[in-house]
């Protein structure tokens, strides 16, 4: 028996977790579940699943959140602080699902507490990467990736082994705009770039894979996760999302992992992990893909991917920066205040315009995170149209 808290339950990583989980009752236990706002999203799967305890980010819900469980042995609480204390009820495992850096302060806390963390929230390790992989290791937690691409090279790499690595090679899709001219891509709607030709994702995560910002998110990622050394990450455009990620060794040989394009695969890995379980995911049948392509990123028709690339090269406070613009910029493309190209200007001019030195604690984080949040949103009039 697991005892499992999921942050961010009723989003998309959140609900495929909980898939799982329904499908196999007896071996977890639930501690906590959390959403920011979903108030019936989140009364649904607490009254399904029975946690030790429910928590809503918003504490304008939480009258409404008591009341539909007043009789039940689920505790209701509230607020921001609540869901940093739900990650540390102690829980063998937790999975970080929260979108953004609001995840930061939740998931720095289950590392401190030593559990094991599926971490699903890139721009945690994006943002304090440095300062995750150090408490984990202080604390004996365990971080396990739940992005496909990590999970995937979680599963080719011996880690203990790093020195005979040549290259890790992440696999992207290319996102809906793989094929479309420039002109195109700069009239594209948010309904167009959420459509993902292969995944189904939240909002955020799906404008990323269109910008490929979320590709340039996992490179750093996979920085933190893998210390292979920047020069050894690579990114190929696979359009199939069949193979989900390389490692190359020094001998010449590569090890993939393949599977079919659902979120439960990788979450699976690591629910089970070190075992490994059923899941109920179509089978993957490479006679019926018939064939895997690979092609090179495009850098002149999706700039965020370089932009991505110039400040994990540069390090220290540039990550934060560029995922905190990137928050801004993404939000504002999908209410249609800005272009799609303007994205990744966007992040750029606040990349180029605000340089603090190196974050040495997770307030530092944040604060160069509200910092350039800031500076992007005094940009936004610039570009709106
Ligand atoms: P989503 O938008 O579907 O769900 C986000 C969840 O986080 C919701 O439960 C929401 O209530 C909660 N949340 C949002 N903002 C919050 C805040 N400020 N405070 C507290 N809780 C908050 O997102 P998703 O697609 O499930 O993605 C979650 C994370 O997993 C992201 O970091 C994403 O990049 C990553 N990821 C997702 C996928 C995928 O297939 N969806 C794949 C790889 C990685
Ligand atoms: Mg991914």
């Amino acid at each position: 028996m697991r005892s499992v808290t999921i942050l961010g339950a009723t989003g998309s990583v959140g609900r495929s977790t909980l898939d799982l989980i329904e499908r196999n009752r007896e071996r977890f236990e639930i501690v906590a579940l959390t959403a920011r706002r979903d108030i019936d999203g989140l009364i649904e799967l607490a009254t399904r699943f029975q946690p030790r305890r429910a928590v809503i980010g918003d504490e304008a819900h939480l009258l409404r959140l008591r009341d539909a469980l007043a009789g039940t042995d689920v505790e209701a609480v509230g607020g921001e602080g609540a869901i940093v204390e739900a990650a540390a009820m102690g829980a063998d495992w937790m999975m970080a699902a929260i979108v953004g850096t609001a995840g930061l302060r939740p998931v720095m806390r289950a590392l401190e507490s030593g559990q094991i963390v599926a971490l699903a929230n890139k721009e945690a390790l994006v943002s304090a990467g440095a300062l995750m992989t150090e408490a984990a290791r202080r604390h004996g937690a365990t971080l396990l990736p739940v992005d496909s691409e990590h999970n995937a090279i979680f599963q080719c790499l011996h880690a203990d082994r790093l020195e005979t690595v040549r290259r890790i090679v992440l696999t992207a899709s290319g996102g809906p705009f793989r094929s479309w001219p420039l002109e195109r891509i700069r009239t594209a709607t948010p309904a167009e770039a959420v459509a993902h030709p292969n995944w189904s994702m939240g909002a955020k995560i799906s404008v990323d894979s269109a910008t490929l910002m979320n590709k340039g998110l996992e490179l750093i990622e996979a920085f933190h996760l893998f210390p292979v050394g920047v020069e050894r990450l690579e990114v190929v455009v696979h359009p199939q999302s069949i193979v989900h990620s390389l490692v190359e060794y020094v001998d010449g040989s590569l090890l993939a992992q393949l599977g079919p394009p659902d979120m439960r695969v990788p979450i699976a890995y690591t629910l089970a992990w070190p075992e490994r379980m059923e899941t109920p995911c179509q089978r993957l049948d490479l006679a019926a893909a018939g064939r895997l392509d690979f092609e090179a990123p495009d850098l002149g028709r999706f700039p965020a991917l370089a932009l991505a690339k110039a400040a994990l090269a540069e390090g220290g406070a540039k990550p934060a920066i560029l995922n905190a613009a990137n928050e801004i910029a993404v939000a504002s493309f999908l209410e249609c205040r800005i272009g799609f190209l303007d994205i990744a200007t966007l992040v750029g001019e606040v990349l180029a315009g605000y340089a603090p030195g190196a974050p040495g604690s997770i307030d530092a984080v944040l604060e160069i995170d509200r910092e350039a949040r800031r500076a992007a949103t005094d940009l936004i009039g610039k570009f709106a149209h």
